[in-house]
């Protein structure tokens, strides 16, 4: 994602794809608008929150939701799986995330790729979220 700049003159304000700090229409101060180091280190938080929490369910529970123990869980082997995937992709967003973020911080930019990859992962765990919630029968 490129960097914005925007004209500080609200008569003019102009908004150019590059850095700029005097505006080419008005000759007036820009400042820039977009990816900020703060959002790398929420980026990385957030990353690593994602990728240890789906790390840990995939190892805590992983085994369980791959071979079900009929008494600690009432699923189809089926539904193991997908819950079991389900921790996995949760992982692999704090991975992308983690790395989106790393990436802004050293370059300015994030990566168009990681966000990309994030926001594929993501679609991919709402609908399996929305397959669970409206396609699955309740096994209770
Ligand atoms: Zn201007």
């Amino acid at each position: 994602m490129a960097t914005l700049s925007v004209c500080d003159n609200p008569a003019c304000a102009v908004t150019v794809e590059e850095k700029r700090d005097i505006c080419p229409k008005c000759g007036g101060p820009m400042r820039r608008v977009g990816d900020s180091p703060a959002r790398g280190i929420v980026l990385l938080i957030t990353g690593l929150f994602l990728l240890g929490a789906g790390g840990a369910l995939s190892l805590f529970l992983g085994p369980m939701m791959l071979n079900p123990d009929p008494a600690r869980f009432t699923g189809s082997p089926a539904q193991g799986r997908l819950f079991f995937s389900l921790f996995v992709l949760v992982a692999l967003m704090g991975l992308a995330g983690l790395g989106n973020g790393i990436h802004l911080m050293r370059t300015g930019q994030q990566s168009g790729l990681l966000k990309i990859v994030t926001l594929a992962l993501g679609a991919i765990l709402v609908l399996m979220a929305v397959y669970i919630i409206v396609a699955m029968p309740k096994s209770a």
